[in-house]
C-alpha cells in the first residue's frame, strides 16, 4: 500500500515536459519513501540512479518516468535465468526442504504451498514433518494437513533423517508430485541447527530449498537468509507475513540481496494467503495497474465452469436458494482474501486499502446467515419462498437469533436474488454500470 501511495506520488511531482527539477523532486520522494519502507539504502540509490538515467534519455515526462520505474523495478526484482512461482522437477517427485529460524512461518507457509500445488496447480502432494524438536510442531502440521486434505507422514519418535527416508520411500512407492519437508527451526542460527538441516538435505536430495524470511523482520530477515545460503543453500525465498506491513520494502532488494529470487509471498494466516511472486505482475500491482493474470489463473483454479454456467442459469431465473449461496461463499473463500483480489483489479488498489482486512467470511452478517441456514431442513434451504411465519419462528430459536433479524436477512436475501437476476438479463451490465455511478 504504502509504495504504491509513493510511487503516485512520485510520478504526480512530474508535470511538465523536460523539466529536470521536477525529476528531481520525483526521486527524491521516491527516495525518501523507498527508505521508509525499508529497502536498503544501496538498492534504493542503484534504483534511483537506473530510473534518472533511463528517464533522461527518452525526454523527462510523466510517461517516460513511469516506464523507467516500471522497468527499473521489474530489474531489480529479476534474477536471470532464475526460477519464477513453482517449477516442477524433469522427474517427479519435485522434493522442497523448507527452512528458516523458529517462527517465521515454515510450517504455515507449508501448508499454503501444498495447498496452493492442490488447488491451483492439481498436484498430489505429500507432507513430511521433519521438525521433531518440539512435540506442538508435528500437531500444527496435522491439524494443517488435514483441513487442506493433504497426506502427511510423522513420526514424533523417528529422527528427521528416517522420516525423510521413509516419506521419500512412499512419495516414490505412491507416485506423489510433490514432497514439501518441514524442518525444525531455532531463535537464531546455531551449529546444532545448521547441522541437523545439511543432514537432512543429504538425505532428501531436494531440488528446492525454500528459505522462509519473516517480513516484520525487515534487513534482519536478508543477513539471516545470507547465512543460510552460505551453509545450506538456498534456491528461493518465500516472504512471510508480508500482510504485517511497515518492512514491506524489504521484497524490493531481497532478491539482489540475497542472491535467490523471491518466490513466494504469504500475506495472511489462512491457506489462500500465498501468492507467486512474478515480478512484471508485482511490479504492475505496484503501480497501481492490477494483476488480471493472477487473477484469472486464481478464479480458474477456484471455480469450477460447469458449475459457474449452472449457477447462472439458476441466478436468471430466480432460483438462487441458500444452498447456492453457501457453495459462493466456499468458492469466495479459494480466492483469497478481499482485499488481494481488489489489488489485482486495475483501478482498485485504492479501494483495497479502503476494505483493509475485512473477513467477509467472518462478517456478522455472514454469520447469521449461515447460523439460519444451519436451521432449516433441507426443503427450505431449496426453496426460500416455503418460509412462513411458523417456521421463522423455529429458525430463529435455533439460530439464537430474534425474529426480526431472521426477517431483515430473509428480505436482503430476496432482493439480492431479484438484483442478481435482473442483471444477469439482457444489459444487465449496463445496469450494473448505471447503479455504480
Ligand atoms: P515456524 O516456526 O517457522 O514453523 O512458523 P509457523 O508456521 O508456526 O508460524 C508462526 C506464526 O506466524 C503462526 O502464528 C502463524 O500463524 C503466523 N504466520 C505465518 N505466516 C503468516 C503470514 O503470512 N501472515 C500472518 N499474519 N501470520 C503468519
Ligand atoms: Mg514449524
Amino acid at each position: 500500500d504504502t509504495l504504491t501511495d509513493s510511487f503516485k506520488n512520485a510520478i504526480g511531482k512530474i508535470r511538465f515536459h523536460d523539466d529536470e527539477k521536477a525529476l528531481k523532486k520525483a526521486t527524491d520522494e521516491l527516495k525518501k519513501s523507498l527508505l521508509k519502507a525499508d529497502v536498503h539504502h544501496k538498492v534504493v540509490k542503484e534504483l534511483i540512479k537506473a530510473v534518472e538515467l533511463d528517464t533522461k534519455k527518452n525526454g523527462i515526462g510523466k510517461e517516460q518516468f513511469m516506464a523507467a520505474l516500471q522497468k527499473e523495478l521489474t530489474d531489480i526484482l529479476t534474477i536471470e535465468g532464475a526460477p519464477k512461482g513453482f517449477t516442477f522437477a524433469s522427474k517427479p517427485p519435485t522434493v522442497v526442504l523448507m527452512i528458516g529460524l523458529q517462527g517465521s512461518g515454515k510450517t504455515t507457509t507449508t501448508g499454503k504451498l501444498a495447498y496452493f500445488l492442490k488447488e491451483q496447480k492439481k498436484k498430489k502432494v505429500l507432507v513430511i514433518a521433519a521438525d521433531l524438536q518440539r512435540l506442538a510442531a508435528v500437531e500444527q502440521l496435522k491439524q494443517i494437513t488435514s483441513q487442506i486434505e493433504v497426506d502427511l507422514v510423522a513420526d514424533e519418535n523417528a529422527s528427521p533423517e528416517t522420516i525423510v527416508k521413509q516419506g521419500l520411500e512412499k512419495a516414490q512407492k505412491e507416485l506423489y508430485d510433490v514432497v514439501l519437508i518441514d524442518t525444525a527451526g531455532r531463535l537464531a542460527i546455531d551449529e546444532e541447527l545448521m547441522d541437523e538441516l545439511a543432514r537432512v538435505k543429504e538425505v532428501a536430495e531436494p531440488d528446492e530449498l525454500f528459505y522462509v524470511a519473516d517480513a516484520m523482520t525487515g534487513q534482519d530477515a536478508v543477513r539471516t537468509a545470507q547465512t543460510f545460503k552460505e551453509k545450506i543453500g538456498i534456491t528461493g525465498v518465500v516472504l512471510s507475513k508480508f500482510d504485517g506491513d511497515s518492512k514491506g520494502g524489504v521484497a524490493l532488494g531481497l532478491s539482489e540481496q540475497v542472491g535467490a529470487p523471491l518466490r513466494f509471498i504469504g500475506a495472511g494466516e489462512k491457506m489462500p494467503d500465498l501468492e507467486q511472486f512474478i515480478p512484471d505482475r508485482i511490479v504492475s500491482r505496484l503501480m497501481g495497474a492490477g494483476d488480471v493474470e493472477s487473477l484469472a489463473e486464481k478464479a480458474a483454479a477456484a471455480i469450477d465452469p460447469k458449475e459457474a454456467k449452472k449457477m447462472t442459469q439458476k441466478i436468471k431465473k430466480g432460483q438462487f436458494n441458500f444452498n447456492d449461496f453457501l457453495d459462493q461463499m466456499e468458492q469466495m473463500k479459494k480466492l483469497g482474501s478481499m482485499k488481494s483480489i481488489m489489488g489485482m483489479i486495475p483501478g482498485m488498489s485504492g479501494m483495497a486499502k479502503q476494505i483493509g482486512d475485512l473477513d467477509l467470511e467472518n462478517s456478522a452478517e455472514i454469520k447469521m446467515i449461515k447460523a439460519m441456514v444451519s436451521s432449516m431442513t433441507a426443503k427450505e434451504r431449496e426453496n426460500p419462498d416455503l418460509l412462513d411465519n411458523m417456521r421463522k419462528r423455529r429458525i430463529a430459536a435455533g439460530a439464537g437469533l430474534d425474529q426480526m433479524q431472521v426477517n431483515r436477512v430473509l428480505k436482503q436475501f430476496k432482493n439480492a436474488a431479484k438484483m442478481a437476476k435482473k442483471l444477469s438479463g439482457k444489459g444487465g451490465m449496463k445496469q450494473m454500470q448505471d447503479l455504480m455511478k
